[in-house]
């Protein structure tokens, strides 16, 4: 199949063949003729599968068919809950529209809001944003969402995770309610069903990849590895190994820094990315990455989430998720777009139960291997630390009720929406 058959425009195809795909991914194939013809989409995609411009290509297409005004309204709401993600999804936005006269924006928070203000009064078609910084303008009086008429969800699993719900029903409230909506979620829990058919209205089901599956073009392992022997066992196999770019998985805001600091020591250029580092700080540290003056990025799940660094040869789990789904989206940053990817995991004794889940969860054994010199430790205890147990260390996926706190990305909270968590919840959040 081909691009040109789906029915999308020349200056869309232009835009296209700038970018320099040929072939429509799975998830465009699929989702791209429904919402070209107006249906409501809810499809499961995980970042990496195209998904983005799944939703942005068909949209922007919709847009430019119908008339302009000269005032420009919001026609256009891509909510998604990071802002990283959103950054991201702005950029593909704008390269897809290029030929297009159509005019977006990006809205996060973090930032002043200035810029974003100014750029949305002279009148724009599409807005990417984040929940926060979306109700702050709007409750300021800084933007309406009256004209809206296509939402789109990204990623709303995370979004739930991230303890959104109560803003996404608040959004809900404010755009019109004839409207054309598309939900994209990496997994299918019992909440994401919930919401999907409390938004969509007959969607049409896609789906790129079985649910909470990995994909086939990443190769996964697990090095069984004594708990302090994990420091240099990392950098062990990212030195022998010469590795450029890897992308290494911690699971709290505190390691991430730590380990940071042991590869920098080694001689490994290493920068951290968490919900305590500053924008700037966090848009620094991953262009380095992708421009490879940076060897190696240390993020938490939180952080991470959205980052789009197309080819990643090499993912890392210094330690493993205690949310089984969380190992889907942290090796999904590998083997995108059918190149080939490692995804490595290392496992001490108090992991154990994790790794079970996650082999559940995958259905997959994953093969395990033990270096010389940084064996298991055969007397440690293979109960999950007391850290993780305290912070909800169950392998059930979270739903809204049991969120993590969004301030764990460094968004504006405002935890008057936020639901009510026990303290140990709140200490858990601050570590990611
Ligand atoms: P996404 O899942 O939207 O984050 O996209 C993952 C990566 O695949 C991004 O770097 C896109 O630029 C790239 N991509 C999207 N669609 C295609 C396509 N049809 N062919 C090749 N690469 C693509």
């Amino acid at each position: 199949m081909s691009f040109n058959s789906l029915g999308l425009s020349q200056a869309l195809l232009k835009a296209i063949s700038k970018k320099g795909y040929t072939t429509p991914s799975p998830i465009q194939q699929k989702a791209i003729p429904p919402i070209l013809e107006g249906k409501d989409v809810l499809a499961s995609a995980q970042t990496g599968t195209g998904k983005t411009a799944g939703f942005t290509l068909p949209l922007l297409h919709i847009l430019s068919e119908n008339p302009k005004e000269k005032y420009r309204p919001i026609r256009a709401l891509i909510l998604t809950p990071t802002r990283e993600l959103a950054a991201q999804v702005y950029a593909n936005v704008k390269e897809y529209s290029e030929f297009l006269n159509l005019r977006s924006a990006v809205i996060f928070g973090g930032v002043n809001q200035k810029p974003q203000v100014a750029t949305i009064r002279q009148g724009i078609d599409v807005l990417v944003a984040t929940p926060g910084r979306l109700l702050d303008l709007e409750s300021q009086g800084l933007l309406s969402l009256k004209r809206v008429e296509i939402f789109v969800l990204d990623e709303a699993d995370r979004m739930l995770d991230m303890g959104f719900l109560r803003d996404i029903e608040r959004v809900i409230k404010m755009i019109p309610p004839r409207r054309q909506n598309l939900m994209f979620s990496a997994t299918f829990s019992k909440d994401i069903k919930k919401l999907a058919h409390g938004i969509l209205s007959h969607p049409v089901q896609v789906e790129a990849e079985p649910e909470n599956t990995t994909v086939d073009a990443i190769s996964q392992k697990v090095y069984r590895v004594a708990k302090g022997l994990k420091t240099g066992l990392i950098i062990k196999l990212i030195s022998d190994g010469n590795w450029k770019q890897v992308l290494v998985f911690t699971r709290t805001k505190h390691g991430a820094n730590k380990l940071c600091k042991k590869m920098v020591s080694s001689n490994i250029s290493a920068a951290a990315i968490h919900g305590n580092k500053s924008q700037g700080a966090r848009t620094k540290a991953l262009a380095g990455f992708k421009n490879g003056s940076i060897r190696v990025l240390v993020a938490t799940d939180i952080a991470a989430r959205g980052l789009d660094i197309p080819l990643l040869p090499h993912v890392i789990n210094f330690e493993l998720p205690n949310i089984s789904e969380d190992y889907v989206h942290r090796i999904g940053r590998t083997g995108r777009a059918g190149a080939k990817g490692e995804a490595l995991s290392l496992v001490s004794a108090d992991e154990i139960t994790y790794l079970r889940g996650i082999e559940k969860l995958i259905d997959i054994k994953l093969p395990v291997e033990i270096i010389e010199g940084f064996e298991p430790d055969p007397n440690a205890s293979t109960v999950p630390e007391k850290r993780q147990q305290r912070g909800g260390g169950n392998n059930k996926p979270r739903n809204h009720s049991g969120s993590r706190n969004s301030n764990a990305d460094g968004q504006k909270s405002n935890n008057s929406r936020r639901p009510k968590r026990s303290n140990d919840r709140r200490n858990s959040d601050r570590r990611r």
